[in-house]
């Protein structure tokens, strides 16, 4: 599969799917609290997201159980929601969600604390985050996708996180999984050049400890190996003439997160 380039009226409905995924993540916030199941997140999420004339693309993908993936702690991503899974407080939970509209994938993801958290799993959050827009600074037309993901890898360096190296980026559009894949440390080639109306979900996964992962025997819910907490943070973009737009981010995030840079 080449790489799609978005018309203007497909980048106008990408942008109103990934707005309506931003609406669902913010809208589940005040849920997160000890006590309730990731099942019930779930559940509230699938509701928004079906309130809004869509359609949750994960559920059933590939026989996925769930609208929403919710993984907590060690688990990196692809966790079913469970009755079982209740949040206690300490937690880190990883809500990765998208929604189809009009025929549109939008596809984000989200790390929160439950609660007070360790300062090792406070910033492992906020490094996952830094690497995210850390990456998409060489987001930008001409550029070849390999320097988004050294870029990427090179935060993480930085932070000496454990990079994820089995589940990477993708592109988007009409399918939730498009080409390219975007892994979150330097290829060996250096990939497509960036064209303007590019649509990409860029997701850095990073772990405190080794970025080795595993499969549980569901068959989906993916674990660090040594056990060591593992942050998700990732965004649909569009590749513009420009700075790119963060689709999946409506909020004055350059000078929030670039002229600001976070602090870890
Ligand atoms: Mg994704």
């Amino acid at each position: 599969m080449s790489v799609s380039i978005k018309t203007e009226h497909e980048i106008e409905l990408m942008r109103e799917s990934c707005h309506l995924l931003e609406k669902v993540h913010n809208g589940l916030i005040p849920y997160i609290k000890p006590g309730i199941s990731t099942k019930e997140l779930d559940r509230i999420g699938e509701e928004m997201i079906r309130s809004m004339g869509c359609v949750p693309n994960f559920l059933n993908y590939g026989g996925f159980p769930g609208s929403f993936c919710m993984s907590l702690n060690d688990e990196v991503v692809h966790g079913i929601p469970s009755e079982e899974k209740i949040l206690q407080e300490g937690d880190l939970l990883k809500v990765d969600a998208g929604l189809i509209y009009k025929g549109y994938h939008s596809d984000a993801a989200r790390t929160y604390a439950v609660g007070e958290v360790s300062p090792e799993a406070q910033a492992l959050i906020l490094a996952t985050q830094k690497c995210f827009f850390e990456g998409i600074k060489m987001a930008r037309a001409g550029n070849f996708l390999n320097d988004i993901c050294k870029a990427i890898g090179a935060c993480a360096a930085k932070y000496r996180l454990g990079i994820v190296r089995d589940l990477v980026g993708h592109g988007i559009g009409t399918h939730l999984h498009e080409d390219p894949e975007i892994p979150n440390f330097p290829m060996k080639k250096r990939g497509i050049r960036l064209q303007p109306g590019m649509t990409l979900a860029i997701e850095p996964m990073m772990n405190l400890g080794r970025g080795d992962v595993c499969w549980l025997d569901d068959e989906w819910t993916v674990v660090t190996d040594d056990g060591s907490l593992s942050a998700h943070y990732e965004n649909t973009i569009l590749i513009t003439e420009g700075d790119p737009e963060i689709l999946t981010l409506t909020t004055d995030w350059k000078k929030e997160f670039w002229e600001d840079p976070i602090k870890v």
